[in-house]
């Protein structure tokens, strides 16, 4: 069964105190928060809190499955769409000509794949590559070392928009602040989107930074973090489906 979302949960609150974190982190690395595009990751919950999240302001959703998104969508109004989950060749279809940015696009088969679909429909898919920085077996991405080909492979593409990088750390280890394992990670992410970007000035996006890392992320050049918990508290095993109401 599906855990409930809390239908107390003051979501609109958690949204200004989110708010507020990224101004801060923005603010001690002399940056603009302007550039800092919140997406709330609402993977699990039921539509009405994602509304929640729209109706106080924050129009980009991200979730991590496409069944998912797919079933939630028609039941939210006004928000803008991201797939930040691992994408199958198979559920290509289901996601191309949508308007979803696809964040996890990790290698080449893939990219042939969302391109082939694109073309056909006569729309441009628009994509971020997914780097697996601290080289987690337990997470997707391409490897830092083979991002370069593989954005400059998709770039050669028809109807792909290759418009940044997206990460996600490894857990970090017991003891140890989320914030300082992720900044080198963070860091390293950033330099190799500073390489592509003199080569491929359409580069621009770092899609990195959720609930535990956020600061570390702003702190080095996030344009969008994805939270999910920080919004909307704690979340069940199983994902929402439509019959779960
Ligand atoms: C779930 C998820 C998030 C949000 O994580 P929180 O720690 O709950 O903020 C961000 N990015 C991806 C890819 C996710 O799957």
């Amino acid at each position: 069964m599906t855990a409930p979302s809390d239908p107390t949960i003051d979501v609109a609150g958690r949204i200004a105190a989110v708010r507020a974190r990224i101004a801060l982190a923005a603010e001690s690395a002399g940056r603009s928060r302007a550039n800092v595009l919140l997406i709330a990751v609402t993977k699990t919950h039921a539509p009405e809190v994602a509304q929640r999240a729209v109706d106080a302001g924050v129009a980009d959703l991200g979730e991590n499955r496409v069944q998912e998104l797919l079933a939630k969508r028609p039941l939210v109004d006004g928000a803008r769409w991201h797939l930040v989950g691992h994408l199958q060749r198979n559920k290509v279809r289901d996601v191309v000509g949508r308007q979803i940015l696809v964040h996890s696009v990790d290698r080449r088969s893939l990219v042939d794949a969302l391109s082939g679909r694109a073309e056909r429909e006569g729309v441009t898919q628009r994509i971020l590559v997914q780097v697996n920085v601290g080289d987690d077996p337990a997470k997707s991405g391409c490897h830092l070392d083979e991002t370069g080909d593989l954005v400059a492979y998709a770039r050669e593409r028809p109807n792909l928009a290759v418009e940044g990088l997206m990460t996600m750390p490894p857990l970090p280890p017991d003891g140890v602040d989320p914030v300082d394992a992720a900044q080198p990670l963070f860091a390293a992410l950033r330099r190799q989107r500073d390489e592509l970007r003199e080569r491929f000035p359409e580069v621009v996006h770092l899609s990195m930074g959720m609930t535990n890392d956020l600061e570390a992320a702003v702190a080095e050049g996030a344009t969008m973090v994805r939270l999910g918990t920080a919004l909307f508290g704690e979340r069940g095993a199983e994902p929402w489906r439509k019959d779960d109401g």
